[in-house]
């Protein structure tokens, strides 16, 4: 098809794919680009970006501007905004056809003025830099005057339009003002190269001032709580990093370094690096660890400030604030000069370094709703941190922000400039972490030959902090024998157990009765988790600990520590050692207390059923938006950031309700309201499975029966898993009939694989099991040993596993007689 053809037929698809954003920005990036090769004259382009005039306006005048040039117009037009929009946004229209290369033509220019077009697009990034700069040499020069720079210069033009804007006012100016600014921006990128930065003396103090301050607050492991505070250098363990998307040649392993370095970058034009990961697989470690080195001067050199956020922090602040009180108020205060400090970070963002931990934390779900692009402007913190990440705020700024994936959709993602996924430690990780935390070489040993005779347990310490609740409790785990953990919940009640005993040792109750005698404490602090959790609360003030009954003793018990905070102007606030612990006392609390409304088991493992209705905060709703709010598409990310963390409470439900562990209930609890809340939580994953079942379409006549698995069936499986009951794993397999299951991009790792291994054995026919790009590794491979004799297949590419692993597979599948094909490729 023609491109003049391309143009008309998607003339509706163009029009909201440049404006849905609502910004201008790329319009005139088409534009820029457009000027650049030529294709549009000054008036023209005067002619379309009238100011003040609606942006579907605007695009509609060019579209029609460019149908009417003809074809040559049409194909670079096109390029132009393939170029321009983000992977997702042009990903409904056809380009086709357009080859165009919009690189400029090398061609030397015979004026400034024409250079001022055709260069166009870059020099527009490059003025953003050192657009105060530019300002000033016009106006000593006298080609510009005061009111020239206030117009440049107002608020509502983000740092690229004051660009543009700079650039129309110097086209207007001739032939010497164009070449005053070539000239300007010339030197500047040259000194800027030389890395020339004449620091002020109170700048200086201030640099030192913030790495200190980040020094202090990134040395310690928080998570060792009261009892030892274990230095961050010592216990440093590195984690395996990977970059999102697959770059065939950067597969291998990445550094720190790497996450703020160029490596894997989709979008040049974004500022933003996302790290994700799952609850407890170290993100917060590896931003700490980044932070000390910056502050050591051995990282990110380049960065002369680094501002550390952490999204549950932020939660608590509920004034409005500048960009400038964001960062002197929550980070460091400068003594003088603040004015000064904050204008170099403004003409410098290229040496700043913003990083926001937890951003699944945030109230807010991510919304690109209300821009604010003016650093001196207050809004809500939420506001200014969206903006930030969108680049909207301190444009140039580069920000690492840390999340669990589930929390990170489409209307963010188009914001970054790469992902950095974070999957927890490998084989050796965990060996090395064991020997750093046990100074004791035989200690170590005892403890990884445990691990080695336990898969389970071995599987689980590939998740960071399992790996240390693991190692904290050594004690119990060489004392263990038979029973030795096995779930996640076996491990987070060998944690309970020890803290408990730990405190008040020469009580310490022999056998079951340890719960008992620390009931009250285990409710209070279930109590304050569950409440918290309905209410997207982390950090709780001494009221909240008031209201629910939790005294100076129950935070002693160390599962509270102190929230750090950089601002320091709160008076004392806690939160649970790790997210996963909260989630843990919220649902000791469920099985535990009469208290709790009867339909809680019940929206808990059905979450997406709570849209919509209004109930109280207690039974988890205060986290989930009214159903006009999601049709208006707000806090959409929220929604499913809170789903998350219900869904490690039901895991953890599910655990504690098997049948392994009633007789820990038995004297705490009336056993006719436990054995209903087992019934309730066997039906919920009858029903919730029965639900992905039903979702499988029929097979097109000769073709395979094949289930995608949806979001939430892993989930379900791990649930079925810490219940241990082969019944249950037995019921529900039994109802599922296909050929072949599909399990890729699931974050399946080797916590998940045990689970699956134990549930899909009891398949009654053989499948071919997809697990393509997932983070299995050699530890996963392991535990998926045991469900090898239902697969006929297995499809394990792009799962970081080494020769060894595929050796293990194989060996086992030619004992296996359905097995009859592998898929895999190495990982070097
Ligand atoms: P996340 O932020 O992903 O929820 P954290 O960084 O809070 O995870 O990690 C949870 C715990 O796991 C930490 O408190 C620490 O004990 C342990 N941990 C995580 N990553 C590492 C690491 N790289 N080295 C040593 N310990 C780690």
């Amino acid at each position: 098809m023609f491109n003049r053809d391309l143009v008309l037929k998607q003339r509706a698809e163009i029009l909201h794919a440049l404006c849905s954003s609502g910004s201008t920005e790329h319009l005139e990036r088409v534009l820029d680009k457009l000027l650049s090769q030529g294709e549009l004259i000054w008036e023209e382009y005067q002619n379309i970006q009238v100011q003040g005039r609606a942006l579907y306006t605007n695009v509609r005048q060019l579209l029609d501007l460019v149908y009417t040039k003809g074809e040559d117009t049409c194909e670079f037009f096109l390029a132009a905004v393939k170029q321009v929009l983000p992977e997702a946004q042009g990903a409904g229209i056809t380009f086709s056809g357009c080859c165009s290369n919009l690189e400029k033509t090398g061609e030397s220019q015979s004026t400034s003025s024409q250079t001022l077009l055709t260069q166009r697009a870059s020099l527009v990034t490059k003025l953003q830099a050192c657009i105060d700069g530019a300002l000033e040499a016009l106006v000593e020069s006298g080609h510009f005057t005061s009111s020239d720079c206030d117009d440049v210069l107002l608020p509502i033009h983000t740092p690229s339009q004051q660009a543009r804007r700079l650039l129309d006012h110097v086209r207007s100016k001739g032939e010497s003002a164009a070449k005053c600014v070539l000239h300007y921006i010339q030197e500047s990128e040259s000194s800027l190269n030389q890395e020339k930065w004449t620091l002020s003396k109170e700048f200086s103090k201030y640099q030192k001032k913030l790495s200190s301050s980040v020094s202090a607050q990134s040395c310690f492991l928080s998570s060792y709580g009261r009892t030892s505070h274990m230095p961050l250098d010592e216990i440093y363990t590195e984690a395996q990093l990977e970059l999102a998307n697959d770059f065939a040649d950067l597969s291998g392993a990445l550094d720190l370094d790497d996450i703020v370095g160029a490596a894997g970058t989709v979008n040049d034009e974004a500022d933003t690096v996302l790290v994700s990961g799952e609850a407890g697989s170290g993100k917060s470690t590896v931003l700490q660890r980044l932070h000390l080195l910056w502050a050591r001067g051995v990282s990110l050199k380049g960065f002369l400030l680094l501002f550390p956020f952490s999204c549950r922090r932020l939660n608590s602040e509920q004034r409005e604030l500048s960009v400038q009180e964001l960062l002197f108020q929550h980070c460091c205060w400068p003594d003088k000069e603040q004015e000064e400090i904050f204008q170099f970070i403004l003409d410098h963002p290229h040496l700043i370094l913003f990083s926001f931990d937890g951003l699944d934390e945030l109230k807010q779900g991510f919304s690109d709703e209300h821009m604010v692009c003016c650093p001196t402007q207050r809004a809500p913190v939420n506001i200014l941190l969206f903006n930030l990440l969108q680049g909207f705020l301190m444009k140039g700024v580069r920000k690492v922000v840390t999340s669990r994936p589930e929390a990170v959709g489409p209307m963010l993602k188009k914001h970054l400039r790469k992902e950095v996924l974070l999957k927890g430690f490998s084989p050796s990780g965990i060996d090395c972490f064991v020997k750093k935390h046990h100074r004791d070489p035989t200690v170590a040993a005892k403890v990884l030959e445990s691990l080695q005779m336990n898969t389970a347990l071995l599987g689980l310490c590939h998740s960071p902090v399992l790996c240390w609740i693991v190692s904290q409790c050594h004690k119990e785990l060489l004392g263990c024998g038979e029973g030795s953990p096995q779930t996640i919940t076996d491990v987070y009640l060998m944690i309970l157990q020890h803290f408990l005993q730990h405190q008040s040792p020469l009580k310490s109750t022999m056998g079951l009765g340890w719960l008992q005698e620390h009931i009250k404490v285990v409710l209070h602090l279930g109590q304050l988790a569950f409440e918290g959790l309905g209410t997207s609360c982390y950090i709780f003030t001494d009221t909240d600990l008031e209201t629910c009954y939790v005294t100076e003793k129950d935070i002693c018990m160390g599962f509270l520590i102190l929230s750090k905070d950089m601002s320091s102007t709160h008076s004392k606030r806690y939160e649970f050692l790790h997210v996963t612990m909260q989630c843990f006392f919220a649902a000791l609390f469920i099985v535990l207390s009469n208290n709790t409304d009867r339909s809680t088991i019940h929206k808990l493992f059905e979450p997406q059923n709570m849209k919509g209705t209004r109930l109280s905060s207690n039974c988890f709703m205060g986290c989930i938006p009214s159903s006009d709010q999601q049709e208006q598409g707000l806090e959409g990310e929220s929604v499913i950031a809170e789903t998350s963390n219900l869904q490690i409470t039901a895991t953890f439900v599910s655990g504690l309700l098997s049948q392994r562990h009633r007789s820990l209930w038995f004297h705490c609890c009336p056993s006719a309201g436990m054995e209903k809340k087992v019934r309730q939580v066997v039906k919920c994953l009858s029903k919730g499975m029965h639900k992905h079942f039903k979702s499988i379409p029929q097979p097109v006549q000769g073709e395979k029966k094949s289930m995608h698995a949806m979001p939430g069936f892993v989930w379900l499986i791990k649930c079925i898993y810490e219940m241990q009951e082969c019944k249950i794993a037995k019921d529900a397999m039994s109802k599922l009939e296909v050929d072949h299951l599909k399990l890729t991009y699931c974050n399946i790792g080797p916590v998940e694989c045990t689970a699956l291994a134990y549930v899909l054995q009891y398949l009654r026919n053989p499948v071919g099991l997809q697990l393509d790009y997932n983070s299995v590794g050699d530890v996963g491979v392991e535990q998926l040993l045991p469900c090898m004799h239902i697969c006929n297949s297995l499809y394990l590419r792009n799962n970081n596993i080494t020769d060894e692993g595929i050796r293990k597979l194989i060996a086992k599948g030619i004992q296996c007689d359905n097995f009859q094909k592998i898929a895999y490729v190495l990982s070097r």
